[in-house]
């Protein structure tokens, strides 16, 4: 066996960094920034209003009050989107709208809330300073300044900011095309009664389903059989049309386990036995420029798997420096026992941050390999070195799944 570090450096040594591409910012969502985006535009591209209200100089509210208020001729509104008719002389104001620019000549704005009209003029109640509720011209973004840098993930708020600037596209790391792949002469798809010996197949929608909730594109590669030619040719029309493929089942040390066998036939593979329960089984190797992650079957073995070692790969390719989950530490609060074994054990846990603001951990059930249900509700995976687990109240670790 190996050590999980050691497993991991050899994926990592074999990973390269996808190409560059430029993308509409449309798509954009959650990749990775690939370049230094500078402002050509400045945010706001004019001074505005901050409020609703009326434009004025700050001077001529000078001792303004509810009780003795300042009137004030009105003598333009100006929308959003509009611009004054003429310049704001003194002892004038205008009506102005949240957005609209500042007109020349005004320098202040007075909040509705603080007016009240009376025939054409408007009554103004306080005094306002020079620059109250302007928004001056740049005072986001100044035209020429570096917005952001590579190594960004481009979330909703980044994207508004290209937006605004009137990027169309940006470059960033391409989005690895994932495949997935089932093997196993046991599985079946659709609602068919099941024959003897028969299940259904879970492990294709659950890693797809993992693929995309990671940043990356699924494709869906099917359902093979434990056969040789089948396995050799999914493969080589995986690695064709994806960035990465992932199998599932046949890496383990039974008879019918040939993802193994045709792994090695086609390309340079690791074949690992990796000190972790579950997902003890593991292949990795490369076949025309394609990483393959060859992951064990059992449902919970192939999700931690999955966990562990191909979605921080396979983040990694797409540039993003935050590739693992986070580990959070956490009170047990039950006993959760495991034998000496050898192996680090990864335990299904449901996690919830108390009033006190720790994290509690529970079993999240069945702890069998087997078991899916305990994982589909576990929001973490508690790490438990090899020994004998830890009693109530102890302090643990978690991958914290989210
Ligand atoms: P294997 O790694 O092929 O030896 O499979 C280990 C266990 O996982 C066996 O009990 C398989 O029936 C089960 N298994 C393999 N692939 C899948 C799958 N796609 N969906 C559900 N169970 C599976
Ligand atoms: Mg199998």
């Amino acid at each position: 066996m190996i050590s999980l570090e050691e497993a991991r450096i050899r994926i990592n040594r074999d990973l390269i960094v996808l190409p560059i591409v430029d993308v509409p910012i449309q798509s954009a969502r959650d990749m990775v920034l690939a370049e230094t985006v500078t402002a050509t535009e400045a945010i706001p591209p004019f001074a505005n209003t901050a409020m609703d209200g009326f434009a004025v100089r700050a001077s001529d509210t000078k001792g303004a009050t509810k009780d003795e208020p300042v009137a004030l001729p009105v003598v333009a509104t100006i929308p959003a989107g509009g611009i004054a008719p003429r310049a704001l002389e003194m002892g004038e104001a205008m009506r102005i709208m949240t957005g609209a620019p500042i007109p020349e000549g005004a320098d202040a704005i007075v909040m509705v809330e603080l007016t009240r009209p009376a025939g054409f003029d408007v009554l103004v109640q306080a005094e306002v300073p020079e620059g109250n509720h302007v928004r001056p011209a740049g005072d986001d973004i100044s035209a020429g300044t570096e917005v952001f840098h590579p190594g960004t993930v481009l979330t909703p708020g980044h994207l508004g900011v290209l937006a605004s600037i009137g990027r169309e596209t940006v470059k960033v790391y391409r989005r690895p095309r994932v495949g997935v792949m089932s093997t196993g002469d046991e599985l079946v798809e659709g609602p068919e009664p099941l024959q003897p010996g028969q299940i259904r197949d879970s492990n294709r929608l659950t890693l797809l389903s993992m693929v995309a909730e990671a940043g990356f594109h699924p494709v869906d590669l099917g359902l093979i059989r434990d056969d040789e030619a089948a396995i050799r040719n999914a493969l080589k029309r995986g690695v064709e049309q994806t960035d990465a493929v992932i199998t599932s089942g046949g890496v383990s040390m039974g008879d019918f386990d040939l993802v193994k066998a045709v792994l090695t036939e086609l390309g340079d593979f690791n074949w690992m036995q990796v000190a972790i329960k579950p997902a003890k089984p593991l292949a990795f190797g490369v076949m025309s420029n394609t990483p393959v992650f060859g992951l064990p079957g059992n449902p919970v073995s192939s999700m931690v798997s999955f966990e562990l070692f191909a979605r921080p790969a396979l983040r990694r390719m797409m540039g993003r420096l935050d590739a693992e989950r986070p580990t959070i530490k956490a009170i047990a609060d039950e006993a959760i026992h495991r034998h000496p074994d050898g192996k680090t054990h990864f335990v299904r846990v449901v996690v919830t941050q108390q009033g006190d603001g720790a994290w509690h951990a529970r079993s999240a059930g069945g702890q069998g390999s087997h078991q899916l249900r305990a994982m589909a509700s576990a929001n973490g995976l508690a790490i438990l070195a090899d020994g004998d687990g830890v009693e109530a109240g102890a302090t643990i670790n978690v991958l914290y799944l989210g």
